[in-house]
C-alpha cells in the first residue's frame, strides 16, 4: 500500500487546493467501509475498503447494486487514506475530481474470502448489507477492470 499516486494528483498547498485530507497510512482497527458518490465529470460511486492502513479503492460508474443479479463494473484506483472514510464536501474547481462528494454508504466489512483476483467480502452498511464479491476482470486499458456484485 502506497499514498504516492493519491498525493502525486491532488495539489495540497497553495491558491485553489483541495480539501481533501492529506492523510497518512494508518488503521483504524476495523474493516472500514464506505462509497461516496462522486459529482466529478461523470458521475460515479466510488467504492472504498480499509486494507492495510489505507482504503482500497473503486470507481463504479453506476449505482452500486443492492440486490443480486446486477453486476457492476468496478475501475480500481489509487489508493486514498483512512481519513477519507470521513470526507465529504466539494473538490474545487481545477482539482483532480472536481465536484461534490457525498456519503453513499458507510460501515464496516469482513474479509470472507481472498485470493489474488478476487475476494468474498461480508458489508454491513446501510444501503449494503450482505455477501459481496469483487473480481479482478483485466478490463480496460490498464487491466483495471473488476466487476462488484451482491453474491
Ligand atoms: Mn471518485
Amino acid at each position: 500500500m502506497s499514498l504516492l499516486e493519491y498525493k502525486r494528483k491532488r495539489k495540497f498547498s497553495g491558491s485553489g487546493k483541495t480539501i481533501e485530507p492529506k492523510g497518512k497510512i494508518k488503521s483504524s482497527g476495523k474493516n472500514i467501509f464506505v462509497i461516496h458518490e462522486h459529482h466529478a465529470s461523470h458521475l460515479h460511486w466510488d467504492l472504498r475498503l480499509e486494507e492495510n492502513g489505507v482504503l482500497k479503492s473503486w470507481a463504479i460508474p453506476k449505482e452500486p447494486p443492492t440486490e443480486k443479479g446486477i453486476k457492476r463494473l468496478a475501475v480500481h484506483v489509487e489508493d486514498h487514506p483512512l481519513a477519507y472514510a470521513k470526507f465529504h464536501g466539494t473538490i474545487p474547481e481545477g482539482n483532480y475530481g472536481a465536484g461534490k462528494v457525498e456519503i453513499w454508504d458507510k460501515g464496516t466489512y469482513e474479509l470472507l474470502e481472498k485470493n489474488p483476483n478476487s475476494m468474498k467480502i461480508k458489508i454491513h452498511g446501510k444501503r449494503l448489507r450482505g455477501d459481496y464479491i469483487l473480481v479482478k476482470t483485466n478490463f480496460g486499458k490498464k487491466k483495471n477492470g473488476w466487476l462488484f456484485f451482491r453474491s
